[in-house]
């Protein structure tokens, strides 16, 4: 959890982004949840209701605390992509939480932001179709199986394939990578994938999770990517979306390097690349 108030610290001292620019999100409200969740979860979650087993599986320990960062995390990417829609881009310091599905959290996830701010953005008519663009070295399993049936977001995972999920879930997109996948080999699939998900999806507007864990030296991730490979594949998505006039939202998903500043170095090399494509 370090990494992201590192994060913004590091935002707020090198002034990439001016203290005024930096917002509270708000939480996601129910109805916003419910979307993308179940009333039964959504109600037990909230009241601290679940099982010790369901709480296993999330990997936090339950406090109101956790729900209430749970619903600002989503309520993040859902500002950020109206955010994006009028001024090209938006982050979310936090978000990614791609492993929530409708009834369970996992993952170290408890709401799944994207589906939450992607389903949001369709229901109020922002946008007719949209793109999760999934570069977590984890597939984003949970997004998956929440928009499976949502032929309006198109959903694109890059991942490791023997990495967790052990069970993957089938996106519109998946492109699964061995073990110790280095920087160009990555770039070469991802550059497919992206402009096979740009083209199929006639997308509108783009979620964009930017996990720093496909670094080599992460505890979690089994590729190899260096800070310069995971740079050139922030810049690749953002060129691709860019061009294509799509606005996106960036959000952060994992990263658990062994040092804890590589995390961060990745991240705020993700977000000081992110704030070049504001229109
Ligand atoms: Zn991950």
């Amino acid at each position: 959890m370090a990494k992201y108030r590192l994060l913004r610290e590091r935002i707020l001292a090198t002034g990439l982004v001016a203290r005024t620019d930096l917002l509270v999100p708000p939480p996601a409200s129910d109805s916003e949840l419910l979307r993308a969740h179940s009333p039964d979860y959504v109600a037990r979650a909230s009241a601290g209701e679940l099982t010790e087993r369901e709480m296993r599986q999330i990997g936090f320990p339950w406090s109101p605390l956790l729900i209430e960062r749970s619903r600002r995390t989503s309520g993040a990417t859902l500002v950020g992509c109206r955010v994006a829609l009028a001024e090209g881009v938006a982050v979310n310091l936090a978000g990614g939480t791609h492993h929530a599905f409708r009834d369970h959290g996992a993952g170290f996830c408890v709401f799944n932001d994207a589906a939450v701010a992607a389903l949001a953005m369709l229901a109020e008519q922002r946008v007719r179709r949209m793109v999760i663009i999934d570069c977590d070295v984890h597939q984003g399993n949970g997004t998956a199986a929440i928009l499976r049936d949502q032929p309006a977001i198109f959903t694109f995972s890059i991942h490791g394939a023997k990495n967790y999920p052990f069970h993957k879930e089938q996106s519109d997109l998946d492109i699964e990578l061995a073990d110790q996948t280095g920087d160009d080999e990555y770039l070469e699939r991802l550059a497919w994938g992206v402009d096979h998900a740009i083209e199929l999806s006639h997308a509108e507007l783009a979620i964009y999770l930017g996990g720093a864990d496909p670094y080599l030296d992460d505890r979690l991730g089994r590729l190899a990517l260096t800070k310069q490979g995971l740079y050139q594949r922030d810049q690749l998505v953002f060129e691709r979306l860019y061009s294509s006039g799509i606005p996106f939202v960036v959000t952060m998903a994992g990263g658990y390097a062994r040092k804890i500043e590589d995390s961060v170095d990745i991240q705020f090399a993700m977000v000081e690349l992110a704030t070049k494509y504001t229109t």
